[in-house]
């Protein structure tokens, strides 16, 4: 065990957070008082979870320390790996007695640092709760533990005949658990919607070591206050989801995509326009600006060829044959009434994947360009988004700012990245805040929220109060404290107590 190591905040960004250090007695962190990991806490959880779980030593607890979020690193005392829920059960009613911060983590690709141990203490992983535990086809459902990776369930399904269809960009790293605690969407959402919706059973333990069961394999259920609605997208600061059971649709026959290269936004509105008055709901609209493209076009390996233009939409369609032939002739009469050439369609699975890994490639891009970037997931009524993307576009050309736009147009869900490519630190975060301060009352004047489906975190939480009255706050707050009074359960996420 490293005691007394020295936890850096790096990041400060806003100077929201600072750095800490633990190389004292225990004693106040932050808020509330927490103990330190002592060699006889140390020795309860190797008893829990055996010694090979329990990871004590510098090299082996950094890559718990961080997520994907740029700059942002905080050190965990210990990393325990859990393997049933009898375990999570015996770790947080041992941190609670001890009152020990706990931080639940899954694939560690958060990008608002929600895994990041600020406060120290243990991190709970889930990375060995990886089994697909059934796969009810006659329910259409499926029983999983929360370290299932998102991909590997999509895979494991489609030899069943079904569709998962929340595909985040980081599906073939990230897991169930944390898709379920971030609220996560992807880019089928359009159609398909996110997490949210296909949530039916949760199994989760209580910072008190309670085990809860909400709902079931049930596809309708009104006994309860919603907790399976509360739990979702609370970021792992409610509580450690065990089990999940989630609803699956039936793979879909078929499915085409397009990349449609536009020269003027105003075009982007018409041509989605005209999708919604043609009732076509495709399974994604995404959106991809030109420096973005020109980006990730030079970090991929053989990147599909694509025509030069400022803006490109990525429409897929999927389910009958019949079906998707048709709405693929009235997208294809839609661009040329709207004068766009050059449309690429992608209808076998490697041209797909090829067009779609340069999709998921865009972050993984976007940060090897620049020396470090601030990543915003606004999110407005989906009639407002070109106007939004316009808005983002002055913004920055007036803060002189390089901005990466992308995202999940046909959701109104905006990634803004933000690059910093030269120029002085202290200047850039300067025009980034006065930048953001400014998108942030526009999209909130437009009826938006400062997050999509990346979630608060630590890194939003200051914004908070800016899309949230103080009663509204006042409510999450009695809420966390009705779960979790003594604070231990992921402390220092989504807004202070
Ligand atoms: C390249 C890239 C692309 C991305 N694309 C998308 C995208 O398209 N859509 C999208 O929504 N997000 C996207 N993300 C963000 C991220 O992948 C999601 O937020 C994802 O759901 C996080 O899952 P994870 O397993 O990595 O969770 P982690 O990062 O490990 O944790 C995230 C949060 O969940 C909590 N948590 C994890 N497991 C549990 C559990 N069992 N019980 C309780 N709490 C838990 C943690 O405490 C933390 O607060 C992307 C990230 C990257 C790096």
């Amino acid at each position: 065990m490293t005691r007394g190591n020295r936890l850096s905040g790096v990041f400060g960004l806003f100077g929201v957070f600072g750095s800490f250090s633990l190389s004292g007695k225990s004693g106040e962190r932050g808020e509330m008082s927490y103990k330190r990991v002592t060699q006889k806490i140390i020795d309860k959880l190797e008893s829990i979870t055996g010694r090979e779980n329990v990871l004590t030593k510098e090299e082996d607890i950094e890559p718990y320390s961080h997520d994907e979020t740029p700059q942002l690193k905080f050190s965990p005392e210990v990393v325990v790996k859990v393997k049933d829920t009898s375990q999570v059960h015996q770790l947080l009613a041992l941190c609670n007695k001890e009152k020990i911060p706990i931080t639940p983590r899954g694939g560690g690709t958060g990008v608002t640092g929600g895994a990041v141990p600020v406060k120290g203490g243990v991190v709970l992983s889930f990375e060995k709760m990886n089994q697909i535990k059934d796969i009810d086809i006659e329910n259409q459902m499926v029983v999983v533990q929360p370290g299932v990776i998102n991909g590997n369930l999509q895979r494991e399904l489609e030899k069943e005949g079904l569709f998962y269809p929340v595909n985040p960009a980081s599906m073939d790293s990230c897991t169930i658990g944390g898709n379920v605690a971030e609220s996560s969407s992807g880019a089928n959402a359009v159609k398909y919607g996110g997490t949210k919706e296909y949530v039916c059973g949760i199994k989760a333990v209580l910072p008190s070591g309670e085990l809860i069961k909400a709902g079931g394999k049930l596809v309708k259920n009104a006994t309860d206050y919603r907790l399976i609605q509360l739990i979702t997208g609370s970021e792992g600061t409610l509580a450690a989801i065990t089990e999940i059971i989630l609803r699956t649709v039936p793979l879909p026959e078929t499915r085409v995509d397009l990349i449609v290269p536009v020269n003027k936004l105003s075009t982007v509105k018409n041509i989605i326009s005209k999708i919604w008055q043609e009732k076509i709901i495709p399974a994604s609209i995404e959106y991809i600006d030109e420096l973005t493209i020109k980006i990730t076009k030079d970090f991929v390996q053989q990147p599909p060829s694509l025509p030069v233009a400022h803006h490109y939409l990525l429409i897929g369609v999927d389910g009958k044959e019949e079906r998707v032939t048709k709405d693929i002739e009235i997208l294809g009469q839609i661009c040329m009434d709207e004068k766009v050439e050059d449309v690429l369609v992608a209808e076998d699975r490697p041209a797909r994947e090829k067009l779609w890994k340069l999709r998921q490639s865009i972050r993984d891009a976007l940060l090897k360009f620049s020396l470090t970037m601030v990543e915003e997931d606004i999110v407005v009524p989906r009639s407002k988004i070109t106007e939004f993307v316009e808005k983002i576009n002055q913004v920055c050309s007036e803060y002189s700012l390089t901005a990466g736009v992308f995202g999940h147009l046909g959701d109104g869900n905006v990634h803004l990245n933000l690059l910093k490519t030269s120029s002085c630190q202290d200047e850039w975060e300067k025009k980034v805040k006065k930048a953001l301060d400014k998108l942030f009352k526009i999209a909130i004047s437009m009826g938006g929220k400062i997050s999509g489906e990346h979630g608060i975190g630590l890194v939003k939480k200051a914004y908070l109060p800016l899309v949230m009255s103080p009663a509204e706050i006042d409510i999450i707050r009695k809420t966390k404290l009705t779960f979790d009074p003594n604070n231990i359960l992921n402390p220092g996420k989504i807004f202070d107590l």
